[in-house]
């Protein structure tokens, strides 16, 4: 397609068949294809093995206790529908600018509706034989927007659903302590139980025999897996390869557990995270056994990005001693859960290879739970992911679609080094539940290279190699290699679904994302613009925490004359009160939704500093008190930009993010009237 063919018109509006709308605009298509689905579910029933009677007779469906079992059937589906509509949050207002979740587009509702009635169970081929394929397929799908497509890194990668983030962090830490522990388990079998494995040749033998531990814990993981193929290579079949596998995984901390110390190791190791982790972290080093005093948290700097020479002090001080300390892993976010903030992947990365240089290595986890999807804004149909060097092309291209507005000035130049360099971590947390648009649970986990798989297997070993078997494309049982057992079939045909229909790239998912990245950054720009407001005889201002590097913004208000940080945290807090579920407010009266949050001391240190004090807080109040709550909005909604809020002004007038803004300042200046008196 020529940059220029398509009028801005079309293709900002082309998302309106994409969601049921904020007013069910899309009501009859919806429930067109709610009834295509149940009538065909009826017709697929009906027509299996036609040669069996129907069990439910017309008499039984004239008795007294049929009939009493679906009245209360009836009576208990509209009360949980009064339930539901009083006080279910409205995702799909754009009024609703609060936490990572919107209204799901419209084909992935309907695919969760219509394949939930088949009960598709994806732990197993078996139980599921239609969804487990198409998670398979989402899985390559999400491989390849994060660039590890075999023809670029040159081994398969992996990936398949699971129920959240959380879970895949879990995933993420369990195959990461494990691939670690592997060369020194190797080194184990051949010294304990090579007899047990005569085919077992002298050819790979130095390379554990005469390693030390720390230079066997040091293997990347490309060395471990190419060490794993050329031993595998020397076994006479694929039984003996098996029977090889296993004594390896006895060997490794699966078979040892994370409490024994790796041979001549005496910890399991450090995680290195950025102190705007997601807490499933916390969980994740709790639940797994690495433990919390080995979660490292690193700074962030001044953008709420991890603090790059802070991990590099880090690294230095754990493994440069006389009693050098393994680095297990180090996780990084695109998109961090309170800021959106994006991690400068790039130079992680660059670290990376110099640590390698002198020895040291590390597993890095990108946590895209909530950023993941952004990668489709950098992706061209025909042109593929646009790098750096590309950078006016890209820009051309998001301006001229429409997809992002030129005054945004996104992407920043950190923001598409980040994104470009995905390819080179291990592994990859995302969700679709969160910028997918799709139903819940729908979180993923990605994997450069699947042979790592067999270290995992809680079945036999599959025996992965460089080439993919197509057996080993759709695993008979999922449930070997993923930490859930049986979980929802549906979440793969929604994710199939939207992927389908959307496409991962910038006119799919980027148009609906880009819209969100407008809004947010034009309202960004309306708060630090927003000149002090009288509110009953005194003054208020707003201000924002951090330019946002996606779609999340944040921001407090004080009143100006106000130097006490806890009252003005009693104001935000009041006001945060006035925006979000409550119990004496019902939700369809209320006129806007957002979160909260409370940036600590003892999380960001000193980094919110500067932020108080352009609020009026003094250095040493904020010293004192070492909290501020504020609100936060997570912009996910292309509507915000279509000017449905907000009453048309001579201030305002065509330009709809400044009148949604001044709808909301309303909103608040009244709720602050409310709160001082
Ligand atoms: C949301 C989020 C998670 C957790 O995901 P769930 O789907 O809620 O389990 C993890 N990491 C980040 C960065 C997140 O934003």
């Amino acid at each position: 397609m020529d940059d220029t063919d398509e009028g801005d018109d079309h293709e900002k509006r082309c998302y309106s068949a994409l969601f049921l709308g904020p007013q069910s605009e899309n009501r009859e298509y919806f429930k067109k294809m709610i009834d295509f689905a149940v009538d065909e579910h009826i017709h697929w029933r009906r027509n299996f093995n036609l040669s069996d009677r129907p069990i439910v007779t017309r008499s039984e469906q004239r008795e007294r206790s049929y009939e009493e079992t679906l009245e209360e059937t009836t009576q208990t589906l509209a009360t949980l529908s009064t339930k539901l509509k009083k006080s279910s949050m409205p995702w799909f207002s754009p009024r609703y600018i609060g936490h990572m979740v919107h209204d799901p587009t419209m084909v992935a509702s309907l695919a969760h509706i219509t394949a939930v009635l088949y009960n598709p169970n994806n732990v197993a081929r078996e139980a599921a034989p239609a969804t487990t394929r198409l998670e398979v397929e989402v899985g390559d799908q999400l491989a390849e927007l994060f660039g590890y497509e075999s023809e670029n890194t040159g081994v398969n990668p992996w990936g398949h659903l699971t129920s959240g983030g959380t879970v895949a962090n879990y995933e993420a830490l369990w195959i990461a302590k494990t691939l670690r522990s592997a060369p020194l388990a190797i080194k184990r079998v051949e010294e304990r139980s090579s007899s047990k494995f005569k085919w077992m040749g002298n050819e790979y033998t130095p390379r554990v025999k005469e390693q030390e531990p720390w230079e066997l814990y040091n293997f990347s993981m490309g060395e471990t897996l190419e060490l794993l193929d050329d031993v595998l290579d020397q076994a006479d079949d694929q039984n003996d390869q098996r029977e090889f596998l296993k004594e390896i995984q006895r060997h490794s901390v699966r078979g040892l557990g994370t409490g024994q110390a790796p041979m001549g190791l005496e910890t399991p190791g450090k995680l290195l995270v950025p102190r705007s982790r997601h807490y499933s972290w916390d969980k994740a080093v709790d639940v797994l056994g690495i433990g919390t005093e080995n979660l490292v948290k690193i700074p962030v700097d001044d953008s709420y990005r991890m603090d790059i020479s802070a991990l590099e002090r880090t690294v230095k001080d754990l493994t440069g001693g006389r009693d050098p300390v393994p680095i297990l892993g180090v996780v990084a976010v695109l998109g961090t859960t309170e800021h959106g903030a994006v991690d400068k992947i790039h130079e992680i990365i660059e670290f990376r290879d110099k640590c390698k240089e002198e020895g040291v290595w590390f597993y890095l986890h990108l946590d895209a739970a909530y950023g993941g999807y952004f990668r489709s804004l950098f992706v061209d149909e025909e042109k593929g992911f646009l790098s750096v060097e590309q950078r006016e092309r890209l820009n051309r291209n998001l301006h001229q679609r429409g997809i992002v507005d030129e005054g945004t000035g996104w992407p920043t130049k950190s923001v598409h080094r980040a994104y470009e360099a995905t390819a080179r971590a291990e592994s990859i947390t995302v969700d679709p539940h969160k910028t997918g648009y799709v139903p819940y649970p729908a979180g993923a986990f990605v994997l450069k290279d699947r042979r790592v798989l067999d270290l995992i297997a809680h079945e036999a070993p599959y025996v992965h190699r460089r080439e993919v078997r197509e057996d080993q494309k759709n695993p008979p049982f999922l449930g070997s290699t993923i930490l859930e057992g049986s979980k929802t079939g549906a979440s793969a045909a929604a994710v199939w679904a939207a992927h389908d229909v959307i496409g991962l790239t910038m006119d799919g998912y980027g148009l609906i994302l880009g819209r969100g990245i407008t809004a947010a950054r034009r309202l960004y720009d309306e708060i630090c613009e927003k000149s002090p407001f009288p509110v009953g005889g005194q003054e208020y201002l707003i201000e924002p925490v951090v330019e946002p590097d996606l779609n999340v913004i944040e921001f407090a208000v004080n009143r100006v004359d106000n130097s006490d940080l806890e009252e003005m945290n009693r104001i935000n807090a009041e006001l945060y009160r006035r925006l979000t579920e409550d119990e004496n407010i019902p939700v369809p009266t209320q006129a806007f939704l957002t979160s909260h949050t409370e940036l600590t001391q003892a999380k960001y240190r000193d980094v919110p500093r500067a932020f108080a004090e352009r609020c009026g807080i003094s250095a040493l109040e904020w010293e004192e008190n070492s909290s501020m709550f504020v609100l936060r909005s997570c912009i996910m909604s292309p509507y915000l930009l279509e000017g449905t809020v907000g009453e048309q002004s001579e201030d305002t007038d065509g330009d709809p993010i400044a009148r949604y803004f001044a709808e909301f300042t309303d909103y608040i200046s009244a709720a602050l009237a409310d709160i001082s008196e």
